[in-house]
């Protein structure tokens, strides 16, 4: 068989289609087929996500509950001071997390806001600790200053299809995403980038949002993969469950067409049961968040990642650029010892 490993930024709609048409079986052996030529299949990524300003969002985006356009009744939260994120970062380098991620709730970084979100990427960075953040749509200026305070991620997601876009957001445009994609790029910084399955997109939206990703000068180095997490108060509350099967199949074919990338089990892990989790994993995706909340809604909590971890024989991933070997081989058997006990950050003791 034909195993598609090479970095293809051609695809064709025809071809992702015919991916998602395998037998279930067919698709997982290949996804599995490419993610051993590229990763330890048994090495997940664990990054560590902190809100650093809660909800009152502008944006409309359907699914979100931190929006300001729909009632939620979630708990908003002004920017963190400086000081703060610092120790929270702290607490997650100490237990064990390698990636620290950081978002506000903003269409955009305003000048007034850029000096606390600068000092947060240099003072974590100081840290030994990559660096992520989602602050909304970046214009070139922000997104140099923000490389050069040593940015290692940027997260900015497609959500979905083209065409399908309009009737999830209607106050950002999809050639604004991507404008800001092409900033954060040519600034040097790696892309996170993905979307969200449950919003009531068709295959072809599904197969359209992996065309865009894998169609982009570079793949994304992180695809995080959604599955919608239905809030009440949003216009996507009652939106219809994916089926699980499809879910994989999305991480599958997202392995297969962008083998070098971090394919990550985000939102909605909370809702999935062990079997597909460790399925999931099978499928190629290589990179979880830990904490009990995901920005603002439910993840599994530390015991559950640690007990399945165990069980599937997983272990997490450490820093692949590794500025100070000895320092990360240090921090590598130290993670190793205290699996099972300090192996992750515990964002509910820290509340
Ligand atoms: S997804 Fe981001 S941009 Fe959209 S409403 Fe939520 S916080 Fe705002």
């Amino acid at each position: 068989m034909q195993v598609a490993h090479d970095l293809r930024h051609d695809w064709r709609l025809d071809e992702v289609l015919a991916l998602f048409d395998l037998p279930f079986n067919d698709l997982l052996f290949r996804a599995q087929l490419v993610h051993r030529q590229h990763f330890d299949a048994n090495r997940v990524q664990v990054s560590t996500l902190l809100s650093i300003k809660t909800g009152a969002c502008p944006e409309d985006c359907k699914y979100c509950p931190q929006s300001g356009h729909y009632n939620t009744g979630l708990d908003k939260q002004k920017l963190l001071e400086v000081q703060k994120v610092l120790e929270e970062a702290q607490r997650a380098k100490t237990q064990g997390s390698t990636r620290f991620c950081m978002g506000a709730a903003w269409k955009h970084p305003t000048a007034k806001d850029m000096p606390y979100v600068l000092e947060m990427v240099k003072g974590v960075k100081a840290m030994g600790l990559e660096t992520c953040m989602t602050l909304g749509r970046l214009d070139e200026q922000q997104s140099r200053e923000l490389a050069e305070a040593g940015l290692d991620y940027y997260n900015h997601n497609l959500d979905t299809s083209p065409e399908f876009y309009s009737q999830i957001i209607t106050t950002r445009t999809y050639a604004e995403r991507l404008q800001t994609l092409a900033h954060v790029r040519d600034a040097g910084m790696k892309i996170c980038s993905g979307g969200i399955l449950g919003m009531g997109e068709s295959l072809a939206d599904r197969a359209k949002l992996l065309l865009e990703l894998a169609n982009l000068p570079e793949h994304p180095q992180s695809v995080p993969i959604n599955q919608l997490v239905k809030v009440q108060g949003t216009p996507l509350a009652d939106a219809e469950d994916v089926d699980p099967f499809d879910f994989i199949r999305m991480l599958a074919v997202a392995r297969i067409m962008m083998p070098k990338s971090h394919v990550r089990l985000s939102a909605g892990r909370e809702q999935m049961s062990d079997e597909m989790q460790a399925l999931a994993f099978m499928a190629g995706a290589n990179s979880i968040f830990y904490g009990d909340k995901l920005l603002t809604t439910d993840n599994p909590e530390a015991d559950r990642d640690r007990q399945l971890f165990a069980r599937l024989g997983i272990q997490p991933e450490q820093r692949q650029e590794h500025d100070d070997d000895v320092h990360y081989a240090a921090l590598e058997q130290a993670v190793l010892q205290n699996r099972g006990s300090e192996l992750f950050y515990d964002a509910a003791a820290a509340q």
